[in-house]
C-alpha cells in the first residue's frame, strides 16, 4: 500500500500554493484538487461548498470557503474563464464585475468594506489559486474599547532586513 501523500510540506502544485493555505478544510480539498489534476475554480461548482450567491455572463459570486478571521462578510469574485493575470481580463468583464460588486453591495447593506485582487504569481502575492478572483470582506465598525483589532490580509511579501 502506498501512502498517501499529505502535503502538509509547503509546496506549490499545479494550480495551487499550499504556502498560502489557512485551513485544514482549504488543504484537504486542495489534496483532492491535486489528485484529480484540474485547475478548482475552472470546475467552480465542483470544488466550492458554498452556494453561488449569483451569477453573470463573467463572474461567479460566493462566499469565501475559509473566510480571513474575524470578518462578517467575506465574499469572492471568481472570472469564468481561467486567467491570471488583469489584463487578460475582457473590458465587458470588468463593468460587470463593479456592477456586481454594488449588487452585492446592496444586498448586504454594506456601509463600508475592503475589495482586492491579487493576480499573477502567488509566490509574490500571497495568493492560493492561480486563477482570476477578486475578494471583499467586511469586518467590524471600530469601538472606542481596546477589543478591536486590525483585519489581517496577505497582499504579497516584504524582504526582511538582514
Ligand atoms: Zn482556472
Amino acid at each position: 500500500m502506498t501512502k498517501e501523500k499529505k502535503y502538509t510540506k509547503k509546496e506549490k502544485i499545479g494550480y495551487l500554493d499550499f504556502n498560502h493555505a489557512r485551513t485544514p478544510e482549504q488543504i484537504e480539498v486542495m489534496r483532492r484538487i491535486v489528485e484529480d489534476g484540474v485547475c478548482p475554480f475552472c470546475h467552480f461548482d465542483t470544488y466550492h461548498s458554498k452556494p453561488i450567491i449569483k451569477e453573470t455572463a463573467w463572474w461567479y459570486l460566493s462566499e469565501n470557503m475559509s473566510p480571513y478571521e474575524g470578518t462578517k462578510i467575506h465574499l469572492i469574485f471568481v472570472y469564468k474563464k481561467h486567467v491570471t493575470l488583469t489584463s487578460e481580463i475582457e473590458p465587458e468583464a470588468t463593468k460587470d464585475l463593479f456592477e456586481l460588486i454594488s449588487w452585492a453591495e446592496k444586498k448586504y447593506r454594506m456601509v463600508g468594506g475592503s475589495f482586492f485582487v491579487r493576480f499573477g504569481k502567488s509566490e509574490i502575492t500571497g495568493g492560493s489559486v492561480d486563477h482570476f478572483h477578486a475578494q471583499l470582506i467586511v469586518g467590524n465598525a471600530k469601538g472606542t474599547d481596546k477589543k478591536y483589532d486590525k483585519l489581517k490580509v496577505k497582499l504579497g511579501y516584504k524582504k526582511l532586513s538582514a
